[in-house]
């Protein structure tokens, strides 16, 4: 096993930085628990991709990302099994490879597997990525493992649980056979998209709205399932598009001291780069899953019941059109769907939801953009819930309303880790574990 002494963790936008004392690399399960078993402290992380700060802080560090085998396929119930620190990219093409998927992807191949659940991570028109574990084995605060298939109830529990029950050691995902989406894009106007929505989630086996603020305008991408051999003739637009988010950069570099020009941005980009249609087919992954980013950003992400959509939406837009405050939201706001599931701390525990993401293009001064302020105020008013895994600023107060099972999560999490091995300061705020948050200022 590998141990680095005496450096810094920075996440993947620079955004959170922490000391350590110890960092480990392990490659396998007996390393794992031994690491976890030894120290009184640990928190463990993948690719940092996260921005909320859930992956750090604890002198004692583990990094995931060794313990990436693939570890069988079982070709008959169609699962894989898989280190936790496997890349989701490497997964994926791994399945595609035998002629699977996994239905419902997120818009990012560099995550690894084990901090994809833990944070709740999702796509759009299917369930949580959580959803399509079979089974998995959990390293427990003691360095003892839990193996949790689907006839357990702890499933739910874990399933989404920011690294605070234990570590995940392998999975097994469930998977499908493998299809081809005839995918179409095209702007619509809100008027336009809006009132469809429920309808295109029953026609469409994929819906997506990428909402352009500020334009009244959004660019509305279906994907409907066909024989792989139909043919389409793919247009896939102007070259130039490939350069949105360079152009984006570039508009908004000085938005954070005059927010007003991301209005006038988004005019921009709107024209140039979202006035298209494109048409084209390929797998979920390969037509949908962006490959590459030239740029970091600071994310947030909020999601609300289906049925109540409509009326957030309308409340969000008047708030940040209003010029008298500086609630401008930089190009896109992703609108994604969800069904609904039994996970503890799923956004779609028990309903239906749209997710919506808020993006800062400047992640340094991510601090000074309101608008991720008004987001939240706006979803929580309506019993919104954040992405575990991008910013907030509730804490238990709030999350205690919103999310049924939180108290029986956190007293879960107590029996789980009665020392508190794996809380961080930001995660020992957010269940309210005030002893952690003491002891923690020592080591943070
Ligand atoms: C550009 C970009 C696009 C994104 N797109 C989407 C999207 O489409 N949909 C979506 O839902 N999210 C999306 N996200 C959020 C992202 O999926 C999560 O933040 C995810 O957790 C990042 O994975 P990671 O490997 O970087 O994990 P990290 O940020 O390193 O860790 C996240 C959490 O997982 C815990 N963890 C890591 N490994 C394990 C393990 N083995 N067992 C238990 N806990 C573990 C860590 O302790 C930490 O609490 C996006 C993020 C970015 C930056």
């Amino acid at each position: 096993m590998e141990q680095k002494k005496n450096g810094t963790w920075v996440s993947w936008n620079e955004n959170l930085k922490h000391d350590y004392k110890s960092l480990y690399k392990v490659t396998t399960e007996e390393e794992l628990r031994e690491v976890i078993a030894n120290n009184d402290k640990i928190r463990f992380f993948g690719n940092k991709q996260s921005s909320a700060d859930i992956a750090a802080g604890t002198a004692a560090l583990l990094d995931m990302k060794s313990y990436n085998k693939i570890v069988s396929y079982d070709y008959n119930a169609k699962t894989i099994t898989v280190e936790s620190g496997v890349i989701l990219g490497d997964l994926l093409e791994a399945i595609e490879k035998v002629g699977w998927c996994i239905p419902c992807l997120p818009d990012i191949n560099t995550i690894t597997i084990g901090g994809a659940l833990a944070t709740g991570t999702h796509g759009t028109s299917g369930k949580l990525l959580s959803e399509y574990i079979a089974s998995c084995r959990l390293v427990l605060a003691d360095g003892s493992v839990k193996e949790i298939n689907k006839e357990d109830n702890l499933l739910n529990a874990v399933k989404v649980s920011l690294g605070m029950l234990g570590v995940l050691s392998t999975v097994t995902f469930q998977c499908e056979p493998e299809y081809t989406l005839h995918i179409k894009e095209r702007p619509e106007n809100d008027n336009q998209w809006l009132p469809k929505v429920q309808e295109r989630l029953k026609k469409h086996a994929f819906l997506r709205i990428l909402w352009l603020p500020h334009t009244n305008n959004g660019y509305v991408i279906t994907g409907d399932k066909i024989n792989p051999d139909t043919e389409v003739k793919e247009n896939l637009g102007p070259k130039f598009l490939k350069h949105r988010r360079t152009a984006s950069k570039i508009l908004y570099k000085y938005s954070h001291v005059f927010p007003w020009i991301t209005a006038v941005a988004n005019k921009l980009l709107y024209r140039g780069f979202f006035s298209s249609k494109k048409e084209h087919k390929g797998s979920l992954y390969q037509a949908t899953v962006t490959k590459s980013r030239g740029s970091t950003l600071e994310l947030a992400e909020w999601t609300v019941g289906l049925s109540k959509f409509p009326q957030v939406f309308a409340e969000l837009k008047e708030e940040i059109n209003k010029w008298s405050n500086n609630s401008f939201i930089h190009i896109p706001m992703d609108v994604r769907f969800v069904q609904k599931d039994e996970a503890w701390l799923s956004y779609a525990y028990n309903e239906d939801i749209v997710t919506m993401g808020c993006v800062s293009r400047n992640a340094a001064t991510a601090d000074t953009y309101e608008a991720f302020k008004t987001v939240e105020n706006i979803f929580l008013k309506y019993g919104g819930r954040p992405h575990w895994g991008k910013r907030f600023a509730a804490k238990d107060a709030q999350l205690t309303k919103i999310y049924p099972k939180w108290e029986d999560f956190k007293e879960l999490r107590a029996k789980l880790d009665p020392t508190n091995k794996f809380l961080n300061p930001y995660l020992a705020k957010l269940v309210n574990a005030k002893k952690a948050v003491n002891a923690e200022k020592v080591t943070a």
